[in-house]
């Protein structure tokens, strides 16, 4: 029930309050203001980057902040953490999910760091220790970064046991936030779901038997433009802990669906889509075949991040994080017509359900559940219309390809463009059919893309320019035109 997740986050923000008087700072909407870095919010420490940066307004109130507690909206899809193709393949990783986090802004440091995170852990939550790990950062020769000995002396005083402090590489220990931005090394601390033997071979592997729970940064550089470590001026504390997974460690649970901020949606997507059937097994090794699980892992995820990210006010869309919102409803979309089959109109209907488990977020979601559900719709219908339309395309391209086995690149990336379909749904779309993708083709243009786009200083993130000199010729060889009335693009089939 969702008082016991009220009381997960409660005891986090309470703990650095209280007992170690730390100010308690709102989440930052999941769209960074004035951050062109970041497509998304996905760290607690996005709001404060002008502090450890030391770019803050000194007469700000941000510029007296010394210990601050928060518990933070992130998204990761997209950008340097993109977790999205990752979710609903594993049971802990998600697209939004709540970062709890405490910092240190030049106050305390690592002892103390480490110390107030153990004594959370393994006291108020009551976590025993003998199914806790943790890992420090081993150094990187080529780099000349030293290894941190220092956090594993600390860990070794906390009383941790030796073979449970395991150093690691720039991947798993050392933060950054971004192509740019503050970054240091780190000490996490992960949990062995099952007990009874020795796991230290499972820390930071895939494996869901042992998952990382919380991240405690030590901010000491700044990643310059040009790949440089810049040193900073003071030295910071930065931690996140995902409340999905420590409220799973603290429910038993092996994975994040099968506790209270899912469970609920699970039911709803029993109700919600006739033909569902309810395998309530969010974490099973059982073959999932059928994907039914899968579907039901990714469609609870994704609906979060949508009803979230509406909310706030990042609408799915052409270009940045628009562009990366609208690929999350449209993999909504394809598991729940093609694997649950519904009928349009019925993924919206869970939107209560998310508003229902995060009722204590901001009033923003509470007042706003029926325009999210209409943009919704209004997005599965354009996409549905889009896939009816492309799926005619694909098949007049497959008469009029003379015995070719070789799907023309030009038209996939002309509905990719015009349609706005992901490159890997027409792949698997194409195969589908017997047919192989011409991926040199649609690699050629996709280079071309590239090209164009750097000339006219789109970003990165903008969707596809127009390449239609290229393609319309191929295009019309196959017997297929098509008008430009933008917004829409109109195929006709001759
Ligand atoms: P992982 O190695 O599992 O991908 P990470 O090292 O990328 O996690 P951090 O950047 O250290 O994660 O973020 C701090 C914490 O936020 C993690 O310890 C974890 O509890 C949580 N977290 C990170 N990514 C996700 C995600 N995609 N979904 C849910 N929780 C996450
Ligand atoms: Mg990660
Ligand atoms: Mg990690
Ligand atoms: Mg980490």
């Amino acid at each position: 029930d969702t008082t016991e997740l009220d009381a997960a986050r409660r005891m986090f923000i309470e703990f650095f309050k209280e007992r170690h008087g730390h100010r308690v700072v709102p989440s930052a909407p999941v769209r960074p203001r004035g951050d062109p870095s970041l497509l998304f919010v996905n760290a607690g420490m996005n709001q404060f980057k002008p502090i450890f940066l030391g770019t803050v307004d000194p007469r700000s109130e941000m510029a007296r902040y010394r210990r601050v507690v928060n518990s933070q909206k992130c998204v990761r899809a997209g950008g340097k953490h993109n977790d999205l193709d990752d979710v609903g393949r594993d049971v802990y990783h998600h697209t939004f999910f709540e970062m709890l986090g405490n910092w240190s802004f030049g106050d305390y440091f690592k002892e103390e760091a480490c110390a107030m995170a153990w004594q959370l852990l393994t006291g108020s939550y009551g976590i025993p220790r003998d199914r806790l790990y943790v890992s420090y950062f081993g150094g990187d020769r080529t780099l000349g970064l030293e290894a941190d000995e220092e956090t594993r002396e600390i860990w070794l005083n906390i009383g941790v046991q030796p073979n449970r402090i395991l150093p690691f590489g720039m991947k798993d220990n050392f933060w950054e936030m971004g192509e740019t931005g503050p970054c240091g090394p780190c000490t996490e601390i992960h949990y062995d779901h099952v007990g009874g033997r020795d796991v230290a071979h499972l820390v930071n592997s895939d494996s869901s038997d042992v998952v990382e729970i919380w991240n405690l940064v030590f901010m000491q550089y700044s990643r310059e433009a040009d790949g440089s470590l810049r040193a900073l001026h003071q030295h910071s504390v930065d931690t996140g802990m995902g409340l999905e997974r420590l409220v799973a460690v603290l429910q038993g649970k092996r994975s994040n669906y099968d506790t209270d901020l899912f469970t609920p949606l699970f039911s709803a997507i029993q109700q919600v889509f006739p033909h569902a059937v309810n395998r309530k097994i969010a974490c099973s090794k059982v073959a999932d075949k059928s994907k039914v699980d899968m579907a039901y892992r990714v469609i609870a995820d994704h609906i979060r991040a949508l009803t979230v990210c509406i909310a706030d006010g990042v609408y799915p869309g052409m270009s940045g994080a628009q562009l990366v919102l609208r690929h999350i409803l449209r993999r909504a979309v394809r598991f729940s017509t093609e694997v649950l089959k519904s009928t349009p109109g019925s993924l919206s209907k869970l939107v209560p359900t998310v508003v229902h488990i995060l009722v204590s977020r901001p009033t923003s979601l509470r007042d706003r559940h029926l325009s999210i559900m209409d943009i919704i719709n209004d997005n599965e219908a354009q996409f549905l219309s889009s896939l009816k339309q492309g799926r005619r395309v694909i098949d007049r391209t497959l008469q009029n390809m003379n015995g070719s086995t070789v799907f023309p690149g030009s038209v996939a990336w002309s509905l990719h463009c015009h349609l706005g379909f992901p490159l890997d749904l027409l792949r698997l779309m194409v195969e589908e059919k017997g047919v192989a993708m011409d991926t040199e083709a649609l690699d050629r243009l996709a280079l071309e893309n590239k090209k164009v786009r750097a000339q006219t200083q789109a970003s990165e993130h903008d969707s596809c320019v127009d390449l239609d000199v290229k393609v319309l010729p191929e295009l019309q060889g196959l017997g297929i035109t098509y008008t430009n009335d933008l917004p829409k693009y109109q195929y006709s089939l001759g």
